[in-house]
């Protein structure tokens, strides 16, 4: 069966946990460097980034977790999690995994609407999707090799480089499975070439 871990250090891994059983994908909570060997996929939930970064330099995680990226196993970055993968982070010197060629703004929605519901439309995925919004960051540049599938408001808030996909919302916290499954879908296709080489 498709395995799928949640890194479970700080942040929404249960909500996580349970959006991926819906969908039929094992889940696995992620604490170590050793977890990531029994896993196809990982998510990166919410959560808060700088916490979130300190705690995989105290469980020695950052090397193991850019291996993992390198070795095109699929990642998504959700929330404070698609920070973590950013290249760059506004207003902040160096980054955490930087292996996605985008740039980020944290906290880009302001005190007023700290959080919020949209309706999204995203390509490959479908319309009307229920965006949730905490504290949520966006992607203000990406480079060449990403593709933006979501905007709202003039804002990137959801792309994908190969085997790498972020979104600046939380799709674990909706009933509608639709981005959990394009992502499950993504780790199955990974899972598939693996098998076939
Ligand atoms: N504001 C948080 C950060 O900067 C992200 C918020 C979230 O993940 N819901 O890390």
């Amino acid at each position: 069966m498709t395995k799928i871990g949640i890194l479970a250090l700080q942040g929404a891994v249960r909500e996580h946990a349970n959006a991926i059983k819906k969908c039929g994908v094992e889940a696995v909570a992620v604490k170590s460097a050793e977890d990531l060997q029994k896993i196809d996929g990982l998510i990166l939930p919410g959560g808060e980034s700088t916490t979130m970064r300190r705690l995989i330099d105290t469980y020695d995680m950052l090397k193991p977790l850019k291996r993992f990226i390198s070795m095109d196993r699929p990642v998504f970055g959700t929330c404070a999690g698609l920070i973590l993968l950013a290249r760059s982070i506004e207003g902040y010197d160096g980054c955490h995994i930087g292996m996605m060629d985008i740039v980020v703004q944290r906290n880009s929605y302001g005190r007023q609407i700290n959080s919020f519901e949209a309706n999204l439309d995203i390509k490959g995925i479908g319309k009307a999707f229920p965006g949730v919004f905490i504290r949520a960051p966006h992607i203000a540049e990406v480079g060449e090799g990403v593709d933006v599938i979501c905007e709202h408001e003039g804002r990137i808030v959801m792309a994908r480089q190969d085997n790498l996909l972020g979104c600046a919302f939380h799709p674990e916290l909706t009933d509608d499975t639709r981005v959990m499954l394009y992502f499950v879908k993504m780790v199955r296709e990974s899972v598939a070439t693996r098998n076939k080489s």
